[in-house]
């Protein structure tokens, strides 16, 4: 469920039937994040959010509500970008390389650039979309390495170098950057 609230913004509340009390926290999006028992009326629900405005206010770093819009869109438009190119330059790898993987998938963790499952799906991050070209195509070919190697062993590594001679230089680069949105 969503409150809107005035002060701030949409509260995500959480029914969870693990969730003794109540517990406020900050979605990714910078949002008021709500857990409460499953049986929680939402007229409850409402009161909780009133009673403990203060103590939210005084100590959960949450964006206002125009940045948290702000960020949605930004996000928006990263994964619209992220569709139409991602997937297409992975493949263009795989193929360049001669790997084979089951399926690219996008997504939008706050710490993870990409990720190779066992069962061969690739993931990767829309954040790549703000990274310079060189390092988006080191991220790729790091996961693709994964296919071959489900480790950062030796044998990774030197599977990555065949591919990208820089690569060091690009894991280094790559940690003055986040993923998250
Ligand atoms: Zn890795």
């Amino acid at each position: 469920m969503i409150i809107q609230d005035d002060e701030f913004g949409e509260v995500i509340v959480r029914k969870s039937p693990l969730a003794r009390g109540v517990r406020f926290s900050v979605s990714t999006s910078g949002r008021l994040q709500m857990s409460v028992p499953k049986h929680t009326s939402d007229f409850l629900a409402k009161r909780f959010l009133k009673t403990n405005r203060k103590m939210i206010r005084e100590n959960l770093p949450l964006k206002d509500p125009n940045e948290q819009r702000a960020r949605d869109y930004q996000k928006k438009l990263l994964m619209k970008k992220a569709r139409e190119y991602l997937p297409y330059r992975l493949e263009y790898y795989a193929k360049l390389y001669g790997y084979s993987y089951t399926k690219c998938r996008l997504s939008h963790a706050n710490t993870r650039w990409g990720s190779c499952s066992s069962n061969k799906t690739i993931s990767l991050n829309i954040g790549l979309m703000k990274l310079p070209e060189i390092l988006r195509d080191y991220v790729i070919l790091h996961e693709l390495a994964h296919l071959n190697h489900m480790d950062h062993s030796k044998a990774f590594w030197a599977e990555v170098g065949s591919h990208d001679k820089n690569y060091k230089n690009h894991e280094k680069k790559l940690k003055h950057f986040s993923p998250g949105i």
